[in-house]
């Protein structure tokens, strides 16, 4: 690769002319960051009173935005100048510009380019403010912007002068070669599921890719850039690469664009259908209360609370323009990622332990974004232009939320909040800022613009008793957090509730998606009754805590727990637990940079046990693959992970970690009552194997036997539980792998969350299976699915024959206490209505539970 340096023409001034008559203002006064901050370049702006765009300048039309609200001309110089007409005016998708130029035209100064219709688009857009800048600013030294009231190109607007010396030339590697037209055959168009394949398989090439539709292109290795662009289904796009491996890029890539990104329903098409979104990504309309004491939103995280309203406003971090030279601000660009990145590490570790995928799911997003190309290359250009790293990345980040908040795609939209949080963690980690500490009053109830999941985890849940954003949804991370963290909340809510003095007394109810201001004290007496009936409830299933969990007609249920580590074993003997269900290993293995070796494995494995002080302890080796990747250990791509090399497969891929690992098992044994459970058994070769690869360390240890157990987690090992009952000691059933696989529905998906139901006849059929070819040979089965901690799931469970739950944490006292109310003959007549309904709702319906 070569880099040649060439001579610069010397000091040229170039002046443009108004573009529009209007008023000029200064760049930096447009309401818009992402033009007041001049990422796109600098310039000025015009507030317009005339509606036909003319050029400022000579030169070629050398892009016209698809929505022909912006164009861009090169002048005999080569400056690009852009004009963009109005803020936000993409949205419009062309209605009210009627374009006079096309790409490639030549242009004399004062010659029409694009005729609008003014009252139309101040009505439709947020402004009408048009700016004029160079988006390659690295050729222009000063930039000599007017002032005052302009007449269409009668009057200079910008003089800018050009750059003296040597400027470097392009890098040269190599031919830029390029696609066919592509259809884009994706029912959604590239929403984050196709647009995170299309990353992937451009991540395996070194050239340079990008994706175009017209003039729009995007880094082809970004997600976010990708999604930014919002491809729609029918949209025509190509691919350009750059680089030796160009040619093999683009045949894969076109190909599996044809193909739909391995997206079901994405049939090829021939003729561009409407470019309009489907219906059901579209923002639903926000509800609007017409009582001015009832704010209304959308019900994100169920329970009522009582309080006193706190508004929170968003902490801005400033920062200095310029730093030191781009070698230092780059090194601590990537000091500071690396940082954040170990942060969300931990954290996702730490909600992966807790046995919540879904919360998990949400930090290996942040995950991704931290690793986005785009965003690093973006504000390493910035640095590479004299900016303080700094100011770099919060220009880059703030600019891409936006983009993403600006989408109309809902889901795609709430996760701006999820680049701002993420981008925020780095910039603290640049400026040494901390994270305000601000003590809430008792009985907070906060209302903010939003919040941010990280925001959720230093939040201080002896005050806070609920909140309520203006901006997310129900899909939101920052709902899922809440929900997890038994916190009521509504989001989507009006905007007014922000304009509400603090400490005005409201009551917040999460479940309705209601916020109710200045309430009576006969309302606020009423509902304090009905959250203390909660309380009451809650304090007395903890005060039984120890008392064990058998039905009025004697029957005894093992109510374990779920665990990632030490700590929670401890914390699940305090509340009442009887034993480990389930220890999720992959926590051990994610929290190292490294694996942990056999004796690490051992101590903490045997102090697991000690802790439990003689109850059971089943330790289920690795499961990782899937949706849990390791850090060191590098997985091929997968077209569909859930369908690849997780749990056992891996092990038998790499056998050394399982060896290791069921050595440190053995060892631990003698320390407690522990037994070692296989995860993602499918066929009885796998159990086979798993079991003699068991055998052979014990034998080489000389060490007692234990007992074995397997997840029953894929549907074949259900059908097949007869015959898997033979060969091993207990089976625990999965059920929240079992329900992803039996309905076929990505246990992560947003979109599919409502009919993922483990309560479907269908999985209480296969339950019913796995009991019954159990029992055959004598054997228990368990849950430690999240299905166990559901209470309607739990009669129903009982009624099946289920001996043991392995529970959540803080649900053990409940579940015991709920098993101590019911009797398994009635247990059992529910669980056969149960198998005979014909869908989840009547499943849900029979439970005595389906008012609460
Ligand atoms: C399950 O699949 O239900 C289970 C308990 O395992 P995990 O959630 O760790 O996959
Ligand atoms: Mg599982």
């Amino acid at each position: 690769m070569t880099q040649s340096v060439v001579e610069a023409p010397t000091a040229t001034r170039v002046a443009l002319v108004a573009p529009l008559s209007g008023t000029l203002l200064p760049i930096e006064q447009v309401p818009d960051p992402v033009f007041a901050e001049k990422m796109v370049g600098d310039g000025i702006s015009i507030d317009p009173v005339s509606q036909i765009l003319l050029a400022p300048c000579e030169g070629e039309v050398i892009q016209l935005h698809p929505s022909h609200h912006a164009v861009t001309v090169r002048t005999a110089e080569g400056l690009e100048v852009l004009m963009h007409i109005g803020l936000d005016t993409v949205n419009l998708r062309g209605e009210g510009f009627t374009p006079k130029v096309k790409e490639g035209d030549r242009v004399q100064t004062g010659d029409p380019l694009i005729a609008f219709d003014a009252d139309y688009i101040a009505l439709h857009a947020v402004s009408l403010l048009t700016q004029v800048v160079i988006t390659n600013g690295d050729r222009v030294a000063g930039y000599f912007p007017k002032a005052g009231a302009v007449s269409a190109v009668r009057d200079i607007v910008l003089e800018l002068e050009l750059t003296h010396g040597t400027v470097a030339a392009p890098e040269v590697e190599g031919e830029t070669l390029t696609s066919g037209d592509l259809i884009v055959p994706n029912p959604a168009g590239f929403h984050a599921r196709p647009a995170a394949v299309l990353t992937n398989l451009a991540k395996k090439y070194q050239a340079k890719i990008g994706l175009r539709r017209g003039a729009d292109r995007a880094n082809a290795k970004s997600v976010v850039a990708l999604m930014g662009m919002q491809i729609n289904r029918g949209d025509t796009v190509y691919l350009d690469a750059t680089g030796a491996d160009a040619a093999a890029a683009i045949a894969e890539l076109s190909q599996a664009i044809r193909d739909g990104l391995g997206e079901e329903g994405a049939t090829p098409i021939a003729v561009p259908p409407s470019l309009s979104q489907p219906e059901e990504s579209k923002p639903a309309p926000r509800p609007r209360s017409e009582d001015p004491n009832l704010v209304l939103g959308v019900a994100a995280s169920p329970g009522v609370a009582v309080g006193y309203l706190h508004r929170v406003k968003s902490q801005d971090i400033a920062v200095d323009e310029v730093g030191g030279t781009p070698n230092e601000e780059h090194r601590k660009l990537e000091q500071a990622i690396a940082q954040a990145q170990l942060e969300v590490e931990s954290l996702r570790a730490k909600v992966h332990g807790q046995g919540d995928p879904q919360k998990a799911a949400i930090f290996a997003a942040h995950q991704e974004i931290l690793d986005d190309p785009e965003l690093f290359e973006q504000a390493g250009s910035a640095i590479d232009k004299g900016k303080s790293a700094a100011f770099a990345w919060k220009q880059t980040y703030t600019t891409q939320a936006a983009q993403l908040a600006r989408l109309d795609n809902v889901l795609l939209a709430e996760r701006a909040n999820d680049v701002r949080d993420v981008g925020d963690r780095v910039l603290r980690l640049l400026t040494g800022v901390t994270v305000e500490t601000i003590t809430y009053p008792e009985h907070t109830i906060l209302v903010a613009e939003d919040l941010t999941p990280s925001d959720m985890a230093n939040l201080d849940r002896d005050r806070v008793v609920g909140f309520a954003t203006v901006a997310g949804g129900a899909t939101s991370h920052v709902a899922i957090l809440a929900r997890s963290m038994d916190i009521p909340a509504i989001a989507g809510a009006e905007e007014r509730m922000l304009t509400v003095e603090n400490g005005t007394p409201v009551i917040l109810n999460g479940s309705k998606g209601r916020l109710r201001l200045h309430p009576s004290q006969a309302e606020i007496d009423q509902t304090r009754q009905r959250i203390q009936q909660i309380v009451a409830k809650r304090e007395a299933d903890l005060a039984a805590k120890d008392q064990p969990a058998i039905t009025t007609d004697g029957h005894r249920i093992e109510v374990a727990a779920n665990i990632g580590n030490l700590a929670e074993a401890q914390k699940s003997v305090t509340l009442g637990g009887e034993g480990v269900g389930l220890l999720r290993t992959e926590l051990v293995f994610m929290e190292r940079p490294s694996p942990p070796d056999q004796e690490t494995q051992a101590r903490i494995y045997g102090d697991i046990a000690t802790a439990l002080a003689g109850r059971p302890l089943i330790i289920r080796t690795l499961d990782v693959g899937g949706d849990k990747p390791l850090p060191y250990l590098p997985m091929p791509h997968e077209e569909n992970p859930f369908l690849g090399e997780r749990g056992i497969r891996l092990g038998f891929d790499r056998p050394e970690l399982l060896r290791t690992q069921l050595r440190a098992v053995l060892q631990a044994a003698g320390q407690g009552n522990v037994r070692v459970m296989f995860p993602m058994i499918a066929r009885l070769e796998e159990l086979r194997m798993a079991k003699a690869v068991l055998e052979e360390e014990r034998q080489a240890l000389g060490l007692p036997a234990i007992e074995v157990g397997i997840m029953i987690e894929i549907p074949a090992a259900a059908m097949m539980a007869d015959l898997f009952a033979r060969e091993v000691d207990f089976f625990s059933i999965g059920t929240n792998d079992l329900t992803q696989y039996t309905l076929a529905m990505d246990r992560g998906h947003p979109k599919l969350a409502p009919m993922i139901d483990a309560l479907d006849p269908s999985l209480l059929r296969l339950i019913d299976l796995t009991v019954k070819g159990a029992s055959r040979h004598g054997k228990w089965v368990g849950v430690c699915g999240g299905m166990a901690s559901d209470p309607q799931a739990v009669p129903i469970l009982v009624g099946l024959g289920i001996k043991e739950l392995s529970v959540s944490i803080p649900t053990i006292p409940s579940i015991k206490a709920q098993i101590r109310g019911m009797s398994l003959t009635a247990c059992q007549a529910l669980a056969q209505q149960a198998i005979a309904a014909e869908t989840a709702a009547q499943v849900r319906d029979l439970s005595p539970l389906s008012e609460a």
